[in-house]
């Protein structure tokens, strides 16, 4: 099904495939809570890197099974790819996940067990990328298996022992270690541990000029209250100086004095750099205050709005999201095939 997909790229131009995509994405139908328009650091981050790419990921692939195009499912798997690389740091936050929930509930996994876990995992997401099968009920697709001419974004070998070294500097973490103190959940009464992952977690942004209120995305690696205080924990398995990582951690904040009721003050967040051997650093320039947070979120989607063809319908003509000229972000793109840019590039 996948390949198939991609090939419908093969027997069409670019030119073709913007007329698709644009007549697919300038349909005005009602919104859904999944059509809606929303808001997340990392849609900010896309945004800014490349105009075609968060067009690509956030308008053209949606509603794809109405479209009913091959061009338009393919696209769709183009959203899906993620680098070896970046699997190896989703292995260890699922890792990081099913250890902090055992210890939320009373429990303490072994470090062998966990090794193993994570051996597992890394092995069968990347064996279900290469047959384009799901792998625990999600689609697992790697760059490297969509660009086969393409050099690996980490080596084979040197990713498997990462996935290990990762998980290890995750355990022996001042963060978990952190965790492990706290008292974990009893007899229904919930411990100190609140949120682990919580997928699609979110709050709402109120008066937003042209909509209203906008839903933004804040989901915590770990996210835990001890007396008056609200703890945030961000796992970080690369590089920890990303200007995205100081907005990401003044949305959670924001998020938790929203969510908890809570105080500025009463929040903390540590960044837990496992690349590093897992002490907790600083964040470059420091966690912005809340009103920061949110002056940068509002100024954020008031640029993505201005973009938009009809904010209400949340509709997007491609005419409007140009392509990056900066080929330095094209390299490890997933959609460069949609843009024809997967050859280009190594000329
Ligand atoms: S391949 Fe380049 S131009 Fe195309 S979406 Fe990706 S970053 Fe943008």
């Amino acid at each position: 099904m996948r390949d198939d997909d991609l090939a419908a790229l093969n027997g069409t131009t670019l030119h073709n495939l913007e007329v698709t995509l644009d007549l697919h994405t300038r349909e005005r139908v009602p919104v859904t809570k999944y059509t809606a328009f929303s808001w997340s650091v990392s849609r900010h981050s896309l945004f800014e890197r490349c105009k075609r790419a968060y067009y690509l990921n956030y308008y053209a692939a949606r509603r794809v099974i109405e479209a009913r195009d091959r061009s338009i499912s393919a696209v769709w798997w183009l959203k899906q790819v993620t680098t070896l690389r970046a699997w190896v740091g989703q292995v260890v936050h699922r890792i990081a996940a099913e250890a902090v929930r055992a210890l939320r509930d009373g429990q303490e996994l072994r470090r062998d067990d966990l090794i193993q876990m994570a051996d597992r995992i890394y092995r069968e997401g990347l064996e279900a990328s290469r047959r384009g099968i799901k792998h625990e009920g999600e689609w697992r697709v790697l760059f490297e298996h969509i660009y086969p001419n393409d050099p690996f974004s980490i080596d084979r070998d040197e990713a498997h022992t990462a996935v290990r070294d990762l998980t290890n500097a995750l355990l022996d973490s001042e963060a978990y270690d952190f965790l492990r103190s706290l008292p974990p959940s009893e007899a229904g009464a919930p411990g100190a541990i609140r949120e682990v992952d919580e997928p699609f977690q979110s709050f709402e942004l109120l008066d937003v000029p042209e909509l209203g209120q906008v839903r933004v995305f804040a989901i915590p690696d770990v996210l835990a209250v001890e007396g008056e205080s609200v703890h945030i924990i961000d796992w970080k398995t690369g590089s920890t100086e990303h200007a995205q990582i100081r907005h990401q951690a003044g949305i959670y904040q924001l998020y938790a004095h929203q969510a908890y009721d809570v105080p500025e003050e009463a929040i903390t967040f540590r960044l837990a750099d496992l690349g590093g051997a897992g002490e907790s650093v600083e964040v470059l320039e420091g966690v912005p205050s809340i009103a920061e947070a949110e002056a940068f979120a509002r100024q954020s989607i008031y640029n993505m709005v201005a973009r938009l063809e009809d904010a209400g319908h949340n509709t997007a003509t491609i005419k409007n999201y140009p392509m990056t000229d900066d080929l330095s972000h094209c390299q490890w793109c997933g959609f460069k095939r949609a843009c024809w840019r997967h050859e280009a590039i190594h000329d």
